[in-house]
């Protein structure tokens, strides 16, 4: 299940990133709204941070601690993605029967699929370290010393949602996963229990990739600890799902090493965060200014919608299932007529051509008129989306009655996301062709980014 986050103005454990200096924390705060609370960042929000590293404006509201949750409502453009209740209950009930026996079924399967001819753990012999601590600092200093001591101690020990820490810009994030296996030989596996299915060894590759990204950050979090104990951390983690739709819990270990490598590198990139604040005008803020309600917001949306648009972003449909902010962005991009919408592969294949309109005007030539082919230019992505419409109006003269004239394009509007199968490639026939039926209207301004 996702750990639970919880955020301290002071720094936590050592080996974690240098802090940026006073001014950035400041004007982060101005970012936030000075009577703000940052927001917490888990290691679902981190994992989803490394999915879009281009995103300047995901890594600067999450830097600055911006709720983004709060700010997409006060746009009105809620979130459309999350765990239902229902998901979440069935989470926590997995995980409860999972870890019943005091980790020893655990250990078990970790062991089991290591394959490494290690010898198995004896029953009740898996030690169950006591994190109890005040607060998540104190929570923290208690799994360091208690991974340090299992370390030294050689058996097989489970910590039983351990807290640790990871420097975000400057503001720790406290991650608690749901385990983590110290192994007799000292080294240390994560371990991630998910709700969702297993059949015959395998689940949903989407649902593990966003798993595998999900124990990374944990991963990365722990190798600090590791390094003062003189411990390591395994590059595979231990994927505990139910087994063929039941409740009995199977297991595979998954290697995260790339997830690590993506990671730890847009943490490096998150560092530039003073850069990005440095290019925005004086006094731009994110504060909703909150009512003494602490729910309603009293800032013109008008205004938050100008701060909100003042930063970069790199929208892609897959902001959808990862961002808080994808209904905004998306309506943002779609009204800039960015080919960003139609997905990355969309905007891979068109080469320089990053707004609709110039797809258009690319696609007819100069004779803008679509039942007079122009000419080849030698551009890839501009003979393909030629050749794409002399086809069409090929096919619209073969068969005027069941394909509706071609238009003007429509207004921008709440379309469903077109597949990235859409692709104006050398092959693409007639349907690829980005007519008005395909794409958002025509270019107003610059694209997405
Ligand atoms: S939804 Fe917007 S802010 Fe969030 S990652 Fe996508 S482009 Fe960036």
């Amino acid at each position: 299940m996702a750990g639970r986050p919880a955020r301290q103005p002071e720094a936590a454990g050592a080996g974690r990133p240098p802090r940026p200096g006073k001014a950035l924390r400041q004007r982060l705060a101005e970012l936030r709204g000075p009577a703000t609370t940052p927001h917490p960042l888990d290691a679902r929000a981190l994992a989803a941070l490394a999915a879009n590293p281009g995103c300047r404006r995901r890594a600067l509201l999450d830097g600055a601690g911006v709720d983004k949750l709060a700010l997409a409502q006060a746009l009105g453009s809620p979130a459309a993605f999350g765990q239902s209740q229902f998901a979440h209950q069935r989470g926590n009930t997995f995980e409860a029967r999972v870890k019943a026996d005091g980790g020893q079924a655990l250990t078990r399967l970790l062991h089991e699929r290591l394959r490494d001819g290690s010898p198995a753990p004896e029953p009740g012999t898996t030690t169950v370290p006591d994190l109890t601590a005040a607060g998540p600092q104190g929570r923290t200093a208690r799994t360091a010393l208690a991974l340090r001591e299992a370390t030294a101690a050689g058996g097989w020990a489970l910590l039983d949602h351990p807290m640790v820490s990871l420097d975000i810009a400057g503001s720790p994030a406290f991650l608690e996963p749901d385990a983590v296996v110290v192994h007799p030989d000292g080294s240390w596996t994560v371990i991630e229990i998910k709700s969702f299915p297993m059949v015959d060894g395998s689940a949903d590759p989407a649902k593990v990739g966003a798993a595998a990204r999900q124990a990374a950050v944990y991963a990365l979090a722990l190798d600090r600890v590791a390094a003062l104990a003189g411990a390591r951390v395994r590059h595979e983690v231990l994927l505990v799902c139910p087994k063929d739709f039941s409740n009995l819990p199977t297991a595979e270990l998954v290697d995260v090493r790339k997830q690590l490598a993506v990671t730890r590198r847009q943490l490096t990139r998150l560092t530039r965060i003073e850069e990005i604040a440095a290019t925005l005008p004086d006094g731009l803020t994110f504060d909703l200014r909150l009512a003494d309600d602490g729910r309603t917001v009293t800032r013109p949306v008008e205004e938050l919608r100008a701060a909100v648009d003042a930063v970069d972003a790199a929208y892609a449909p897959e902001c959808l299932s990862a961002c808080e902010l994808a209904v905004h962005c998306r309506a943002r991009c779609r009204a800039a007529g960015g080919v960003e919408s139609l997905g990355r592969g969309v905007r891979g294949e068109l080469g320089g051509l990053t707004t609709v309109e110039a797809v258009l005007a690319a696609a007819l030539g100069e004779a803008a008129d679509a039942d007079r082919p122009a000419p080849p230019t030698g551009d890839p992505a501009v003979d393909a989306l030629r050749r794409a419409a002399a086809l069409r109006a090929e096919a619209l003269r073969a068969a005027p009655a069941a394909v509706p004239a071609a238009g003007p394009a429509p207004a921008p509007g709440p379309a469903p996301e077109p597949a990235p199968a859409a692709v104006p490639g050398p092959a693409a026939g007639p349907a690829a062709v980005p007519g008005p039926a395909a794409v958002p209207g025509p270019a107003q301004g610059a694209a997405c980014r």
